[in-house]
């Protein structure tokens, strides 16, 4: 039987509990080329965007991130919620090391 694809609400309430901007992946530089894109995301409706450099879980694969330096969504409460079992989903999501 196959699993149907975890998907997470692209909610600002999610947002608000995304811990990827505290995250040593999300380097400053990206932090820096994107926020300008996310605050102007964040005034619209985040439901009907296809993308943000955020909340990847639910976003997909960011456009900037591009080298692994740790991931903290394990420690995320949407991460929790959603039954979420990945890790580095700004690079695509791949399964954690235990
Ligand atoms: S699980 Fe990871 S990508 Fe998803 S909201 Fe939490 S910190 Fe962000
Ligand atoms: S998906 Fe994981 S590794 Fe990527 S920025 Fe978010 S917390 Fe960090």
């Amino acid at each position: 039987m196959t699993q149907a694809p975890k998907t997470v609400a692209k909610t600002k309430e999610n947002l608000r509990k995304c811990l990827c901007m505290k995250c040593p992946t999300y380097t400053f530089m990206c932090k820096m080329k994107n926020m300008p894109g996310n605050m102007a995301a964040m005034m619209g409706d985040i439901g009907k965007k296809d993308h943000m450099e955020a909340m990847f879980c639910a976003f997909g694969k960011s456009k900037c991130i591009d080298e692994e330096k740790g991931c903290i969504c394990m420690t995320c409460a949407v991460y929790t919620e959603n039954n979420l079992d990945k890790a580095y989903y700004c690079l695509g999501g791949k399964m954690p090391q235990m």
